[in-house]
């Protein structure tokens, strides 16, 4: 019996399984899908099983056996083997991460290294010996001063000694001690035997009388009695109990549920919604639709009553939301309607809790996963229905290898399953609505708020007016008068911060120099909370500079991150207001985003100040003005999808005021009203936004008329770069069809980054059947070649940003 292994040895050029030969002791139990340990050159390494067979195309005495099983039953299902070799051509990543990224990180292999003593007689070395204490085997690395490794390397050469590698999981079943207690007859019997002056055996024997028949941890015997563990052990010996380590949960803790009552009625827009899902749920059939309904339609509580079909069928569903909005209040609603069937799969959880939760998954002890990306590849084996909410995220992309969209994923995994797919937003990509008005997609519209409040009211300030009529403060008079208001009336106000690509770099005002990183071509951000300035993209950190480093001038300003600057500014003009504020800064610590939420439902702040985890998902009844201080920051980013970045999140601020019974008010402010991402997202007309984005896309040959692939070459030696991206776009341009645009190579926006040159090069097509092929053939150039003398390329198809 032979099988096909993937090995975990990435960046090795040949990707591709080897084969193995299995002994006949797990011929048996391998199977496909389960991890092996095997030999790999010199080297033991994971692998995963993915076919077994007869014969190889090598001679059987070329073939090594495999070593370990280290898994008794499959931890990848057929579909997921499919899914991972689709996922590796689609995405031109390797098989092995393909295959890895589907697993819990806990999941991956930690190889730790030992020395295991083979003769110890011969050894002589008197340090060596203390080392070693008698032991037979210790870590490598108990090993560390230079003279004992130099005796170490003797030992080995002389095989005395070898290294061994243990190869395990990074973190393991988490098990405790439990302990049998046995009948009372028994436990008397065993009493009779114990010598009178033994008092704490005797202690616990009757505490054992007390408890007879009971299983019970280890943990509570010893808190109950205060023994020591010695004597449970004689008292185990002594057969009056029994022990075994049994497998536990790590539970996250999770919040208080907040009971979301279910309507009564559902409305005449998501009544319409939810019967064509329905119908397609009871056919069995693939469907995608494109569930577009404005802020607080009642898209969630159509997702909810689709799952519950679902269920009732005896399926399982997948429901992704982008991190930022994974919030408690979110989960809760899914928790409080489903109990106990639902996991929660969030990057707050450690690598033992997630694993926990995907052995829940695994062995069908829940029936519904909501999390963020990666919760798509959960392991269901009769998937129902699989949701995005807010499908236009760009969070759904992965943007390391493998490089895909969750979206792809959904709909793959939805045409194995047979299975309807929800992509919900109020306001869709251009890419998924483009594929509904072509029927790709099947679209369902929910035009109205569920409550049927009115949508809030939305005031675009012109900031250029504000200025010139002499007000200089960030807050413009319309908006400072309103939220006064509110602080009378004890409502609730959020103020967002349009943060990217906001001002927090030091500035020189007499030579207008900006402090650079001094490994990469960019400026580096203040951190006010600890005086330091910091590269956003090699991590490189120093102290805020007290004069300009070019011509010493005291007069160099710092542009505080931008929440903090704001919070000061609030605190001159309205200094009776309670504020929390909630940025990257705010929220680093464990928990700290949904205390910070929790305090705001309670009432016990004024105004929420954040960046954009706050433009989602949250859902207050006392919220009656949102204010967006700086609308325009995303719309001259140089990216194509800078006005639908822009038209999104100005939407999606707008829905979090007057969800209930208050009406909402909205100002946002600008220096480019006239911009017609900021005009149309003041009626939240998508429609009209679409067309006019579709036209503009049209004009200048983005996406979705084209699709674009992005290569990138980065090298230390700017010579060198640029000599590789020369000859990769060169074999592109060789071997594509003429009709195909190879833009580049160009360098890159950010020509430096930890001192790696970065060039680029943009592949722009409407059909390209060579593209796979070709790009598959660059690849192993780059793989077997190129990447000896320290070239770091990378594809990405579909990128999410070009620059
Ligand atoms: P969305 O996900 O589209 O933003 P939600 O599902 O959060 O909207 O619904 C917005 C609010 O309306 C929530 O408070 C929800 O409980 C309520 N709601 C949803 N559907 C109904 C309904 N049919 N009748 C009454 N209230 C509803
Ligand atoms: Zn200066
Ligand atoms: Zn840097």
């Amino acid at each position: 019996m032979i099988v096909e292994v993937i090995v975990d040895v990435a960046a090795y050029p040949i990707d591709r399984p080897f084969d193995y030969i299995v002994p006949e002791a797990f011929q048996t139990t391998i199977e496909r899908g389960i991890r092996v340990k095997v030999p790999f050159g010199r080297r033991k390494v994971v692998g995963y099983v993915t076919n077994i067979k007869n014969e190889s195309e090598l001679a059987l005495n070329k073939l090594r056996p495999i070593e370990e099983l280290i898994d008794i039953e499959p931890v990848l299902s057929e579909e997921q083997l499919m899914l991972s070799r689709w996922l590796a051509t689609e995405t031109l990543a390797y098989q092995i991460d393909a295959l890895q990224v589907m697993l819990p990180a806990a999941m991956r292999a930690k190889y730790d290294k030992f020395i295991v003593v083979l003769d110890s007689e011969k050894i002589q070395d008197e340090n060596f010996k203390r080392l070693l204490a008698g032991r037979k085997r210790i870590p490598l690395s108990a090993i560390n001063d230079a003279g004992l490794f130099h005796i170490l390397k003797g030992y080995v050469a002389e095989e005395i000694v070898t290294v061994d590698t243990a190869v395990q999981q990074q973190v393991d079943v988490k098990k405790v001690r439990t302990i049998h207690i046995e009948e009372k007859e028994k436990l008397f019997q065993v009493k009779e035997t114990i010598q009178p002056n033994a008092i704490r055996q005797i202690e616990l024997i009757d505490w054992f009388i007390e408890h007879a028949g009971q299983t019970v941890q280890a943990k509570q015997i010893f808190e109950a009695t205060g023994i020591q563990s010695n004597v449970l052990k004689t008292m185990i010996e002594r057969g009056a109990a029994q022990e075994t380590y049994e497998e536990v949960y790590r539970e996250p803790t999770s919040p208080e549920l907040q009971d979301v009552p279910i309507p009564e009625k559902l409305t005449d827009e998501q009544e319409s919604a939810l019967q064509p899902i329905g119908q397609a749920i009871k056919d069995g059939r693939q469907e995608t639709f494109l569930l577009h309904g404005v802020t607080g339609s009642g898209k969630t509580e159509v997702y909810l009553q689709a799952i519950t079909k679902v269920l009732e069928k005896g399926q399982e569903a997948i429901v992704l939301v982008p991190e930022i909005s994974l919030t408690p209040q979110m989960t809760a609603r899914f928790k409080a309607r489903f109990g106990q069937l639902v996991a929660v799969l969030h990057s707050a959880l450690s690598a033992g809790e997630k694993y926990d939760e995907w052995r829940k998954i695994h062995r069908g002890e829940v029936k519904v996963v909501v999390g963020a990306r990666s919760a798509i590849f959960a392991p269901f084996e009769n998937l129902g229905i699989i949701i995005l909410d807010e499908e236009h995220e760009s969070t759904y992309k992965q943007e390391e290898s493998p490089r895909y969209h969750a979206r792809d994923v959904a709909i793959k995994r939805s045409e194995y399953y047979k299975c309807p797919v929800i992509l919900g937003s109020a306001t869709p990509s251009l890419e998924s609505y483009a594929r509904a008005s072509k029927d790709v997609y099947t679209l369902l519209t929910l035009k109205n708020r569920a409550k049927s409040q009115q949508l809030p009211e939305v005031e675009v300030v012109d900031m250029r007016e504000q200025l010139k009529s002499g007000n200089r403060s960030m807050f413009s008079i319309p908006l400072a008068e309103a939220i006064r208001e509110r602080l009378e009336r004890n409502e609730q106000i959020i103020l967002f911060l349009n943060r990217r690509g906001f001002s927090s770099f030091v500035l020189c005002r007499d030579c207008g120099t900006t402090v650079e990183c001094p490994n990469c071509d960019i400026s580096l951000t203040y951190h006010r909370a600890h005086e330091l300035l910091k590269c956003h993209y090699c991590g490189h950190e120093e102290r805020v500079p007290t004069v300009c480093p070019q011509c010493e001038s005291e007069h160099i300003r710092f542009f505080g991150t931008g929440t903090q600057k704001v919070e000061e500014e609030i605190a001159k003009l309205f200094p009776e207001a309670r504020v929390i504020r909630m940025d990257v800064d705010t929220t680093r610590r464990k928990g700290a985003h949904e205390r910070l939420l929790r305090q705001f439902s309670e009432g016990k702040a004024d105004i929420l100040l954040g960046t954009q985890m706050i433009a989602k998902g949250l859902d207050f009844p006392n919220i009656t003005l949102v204010g967006v201080l700086a609308a325009d920051t995303t719309l001259h980013l140089a990216d194509f999808r800078a006005a639908e970045k822009t038209f999104q999140l100005m939407t999606q601020v707008s829905g979090r005021a007057g969800r209930h019974d208050l009406p909402g008010e909205v100002y946002i402010q600008t220096y480019s009203p006239e911009h017609y991402a900021i005009e149309l997202a003041k009626e939240q007309h998508y429609e009209p936004f679409y067309q006019m984005e579709m036209q503009s896309r049209r004009q200048f040959g983005y996406p979705p008329f084209y699709f674009f692939t992005l290569i990138q070459f980065s090298h230390e030696d700017v010579l060198k770069v640029s000599d590789f991206a020369n000859r990769g776009t060169t074999y592109l341009s060789a071997n594509l069809s003429p009709e195909t645009v190879i833009i580049g190579p160009t360098a890159a926006a950010i020509s430096r980054v930890n001192n790696r040159y970065r060039y680029q090069c943009l592949i722009k097509y409407k059909k390209e059947p060579k593209l796979t092929e070709t790009l598959q053939q660059l690849i192993r150039m780059y793989r077997t070649d190129w990447i000896k003398s320290g070239l770091i390329m990378t594809v990405d198809v579909d990128p999410m940003s070009i620059f």
